[in-house]
């Protein structure tokens, strides 16, 4: 029985909320935060059950601090944007409050994705006996726990680890993201980066492709190299392995419109004079583009993510391909989102369980990975997001 302050009414505040909503017995009081409070009501209004809901700047920390202090929640699960990091992580320490998040810090000034500004806090969460708990979405997230699954189960060896994330959904509109514009864009076009034999190494954006079969009657797509935050910490703490990549399907559709934008300055994140006023170029695309709020009735279609990995077992090498299937139309029909906030939203509210249930304990900064991934995968199955361990001939398939 605990309480649970959840920063962020998007897409997916929204999954967290209501999946979090449907366990009373875990999350017996619920308090819904975020920039917009009517955006807060009337996800709460969707619920079977009252919960509260506040407006909050999660860039202001005395502002948090005030919310915290007031509603004295034991754990904080912060899905609004990378900025507000930091900034939340300072409240849950002044206010003795647990932490979660699903991305990691990014300065707004900077497309810059690495885990040093939160993994600084270790001491600090450490000193104060509590527990901050990054990456709790998919990717990062159970793509995480996927590669500690497979280390515990099937290999004394992880060598070669490809995370692959498919969304072959169709929401029918010429131009829009999964999840924030702005978020999306910034990672897409950044540089691409790998790590191999101890060292990472840069590619230009997008311009590394494969195409990859993916199971269940999805078919062969084109995935692209980028770069994700949880090679970072993959490769830190299973340290035996050799390469490590990131791939994302996209479609030439939106590939070409992504070149275009690119190509005008319509994705830069430097501040340009427009009519006399100051205005970030990223930032007004983003106010012209669909909400990815909107999609949610109009997405068909499946996501597929996980990890195929090679590596050794009992001295023999060994190929193994762990994924989740996530169906647009389905995730919409139970929680009114689709399938890419429910991919996010679903781990996010698990792994608050596994912290506030006692599962999952520790003090400090964590990755999902440094826990036994146990309980975790079993949950997955419990809450919609069931994983399969691919059965077929993978000894053709190279990257
Ligand atoms: P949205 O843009 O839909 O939602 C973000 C929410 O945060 C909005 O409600 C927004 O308020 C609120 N917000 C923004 N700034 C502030 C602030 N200063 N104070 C309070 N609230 C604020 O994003 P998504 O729901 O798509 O994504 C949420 C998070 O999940 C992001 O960090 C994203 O990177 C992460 N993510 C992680 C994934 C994973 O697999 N690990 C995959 C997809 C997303 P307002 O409504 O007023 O704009």
């Amino acid at each position: 029985m605990s309480k649970v302050l959840i920063i962020g009414a998007g897409g997916v505040g929204s999954v967290v909320t209501h999946k979090c909503a449907g366990l009373p017995e875990v999350f017996s009081e619920i308090c819904l935060a975020s920039r917009t409070k009517s955006k807060c009501d009337a996800i709460a209004a969707q619920l079977t059950r009252p919960i509260r809901t506040a407006q909050i700047d999660a860039d202001n920390v005395p502002e948090l601090v005030v919310l915290l202090k007031d509603f004295q929640p034991e754990l904080v699960i912060n899905v609004a944007l990378p900025y507000q990091d930091l900034h939340i992580m300072d409240a849950c320490l002044e206010c003795n409050v647990n932490y979660l998040d699903t991305a990691n810090y990014e300065p707004l000034d900077e497309a810059k994705f690495e885990y040093k500004w939160q993994w600084d806090y270790q001491q600090r969460f450490k000193d104060k006996g509590l527990m901050a708990l990054l990456g709790s979405g998919f990717d990062p997230g159970v793509t995480n726990v996927f590669t500690a699954w497979a280390k515990k189960m099937h290999f004394d060896e992880i060598h070669y680890l490809d995370i692959i994330d498919c969304n072959a959904g169709d929401h029918g509109q010429p131009f829009a993201t999964n999840f924030n514009p702005e978020i999306n864009i910034r990672e897409v076009t950044q540089r691409g980066k790998f790590y191999e034999d101890g060292t990472w190494h840069e590619t230009e954006p997008l311009s590394e492709g494969r195409t990859f079969d993916f199971p269940e009657g999805i078919g062969p797509r084109k995935m692209y190299l980028m770069y994700h935050e949880e090679l970072e910490s993959l490769v830190k703490h299973f340290p035996e392995i050799k390469r490590g990549r990131f791939w994302m399907t996209f479609s030439d559709s939106y590939l070409s419109h992504l070149d275009i934008l690119q190509g005008i300055g319509m994705t830069s994140i430097e501040p340009v004079m427009h009519n006399g006023q100051e205005i970030v170029p990223l930032q007004f695309l983003k106010s012209v583009l669909p909400d990815p709020g909107s999609l949610g009735p109009l997405t068909k279609g499946r996501t597929c993510i996980g990890c195929l990995i090679t590596g050794i077992k009992d001295g023999q090498e060994k190929n193994y391909y762990i994924y989740n299937i996530c169906d647009h139309e389905k995730c919409y029909e139970e929680v009114n989102s689709q399938a890419v906030s429910y991919t996010t939203g679903v781990p996010a509210m698990i792994g608050a369980m596994m912290m506030l249930t006692g599962k999952w304990k520790g003090e400090g900064v964590f990755n999902m990975e440094q826990f036994d991934p146990q309980p975790f995968m079993e949950m997955l199955n419990v809450h919609g997001l069931p994983w399969v361990e691919y059965a077929g001939d993978l000894s053709a398939i190279e990257l």
